[in-house]
């Protein structure tokens, strides 16, 4: 895994009450122990009206929240949407842009998460974005190509200083919410190509240095084995962040592939 620390993140989605959202966040901080947390990177991201109560309960452990999406915009007449500096002042210190949901669900194209990219970095936000192909992308042989235009139209004008700030998720369509994942040959070339894609466009140290994770039914039987890639640097999970034990399984895997 070269010299980067693995990262997990958990996504909630729209999911959880208040208190159901307070009393996870709890198990997982009772869970994540210092040592973890020195070797792991930890990133929560619950639904935007919990933020507040869930960066006060994160606050100081090493945890960090964030956004699960951002406006493209800085501010303005845009209901229904949340700008960069919104998330900064509610203490997330991150933002997913481009989760399949959003991509695909609701057809945010790559010029808009591009805009997204930017404005959120421009901010002061690290950025998560998220790529991956459909299954009719890789049944007609798509895959590869699918994705690295998506990495390279959602990172126009990114500049070389903030790849720092920068991390991708692989998560294909495919796998995600369905059971199916990648097997971790398929995720390691992948990241590969993402990765040298990433060296193309920059340069190879600095590609070197960006975290490339793996979504897609994650759980904590398979975690191990897809994190033990060499460009697998942890994952970013759906469902199964949702569940203390699993979430903190999958933490233990990560750990596990720095370990050994
Ligand atoms: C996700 O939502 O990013 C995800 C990977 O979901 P799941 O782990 O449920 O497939």
């Amino acid at each position: 895994m070269a010299n980067r620390q693995p990262l997990i993140g958990g996504n909630w989605k729209m999911n959880l009450t208040p208190a159901d959202a307070r009393g996870l966040c709890s198990a997982l901080l009772d869970g994540l122990d210092a040592g973890l947390l020195a070797k792991c990177g930890v990133s929560l991201f619950p639904p935007f009206p919990y933020l507040s109560q869930i960066s006060d309960l994160t606050a100081g452990s090493g945890v960090s929240i964030g956004g699960q999406d951002v406006s493209a915009h800085e501010n303005g007449a845009y209901t229904g949407q949340t700008s960069a500096s919104m998330l900064l002042e509610v203490g997330c210190t991150s933002t997913l842009v481009g989760h399949s949901e959003r991509r695909h669900g609701l057809g945010e194209s790559d010029s808009v998460l591009n805009a997204k990219v930017l404005v959120a970095m421009k901010a002061g936000l690290d950025v998560m974005l998220c790529v991956g192909e459909t299954l009719d992308e890789r049944e007609s042989g798509q895959s590869e190509a699918i994705v690295l235009q998506q990495l390279q139209e959602g990172l126009q004008g990114v500049s070389i200083n903030d790849l720092g700030r920068l991390t991708i998720a692989y998560e294909p369509v495919w796998a995600i919410g369905t059971g199916r994942n990648a097997t971790p040959g398929d995720a390691q070339s992948m990241h590969q190509s993402i990765r040298a894609d990433l060296g193309k466009q920059y340069d190879v140290g600095s590609a070197n240095g960006v975290r490339i994770l793996y979504g897609g039914s994650v759980k904590p039987d398979n975690a191990e084995a897809i994190f033990a890639q060499p460009d697998v640097d942890g994952g970013l999970i759906g469902g199964a962040s949702l569940q203390s034990e699993d979430f903190l399984d999958i933490v233990r895997a990560a750990v596990a592939t720095v370990d050994s």
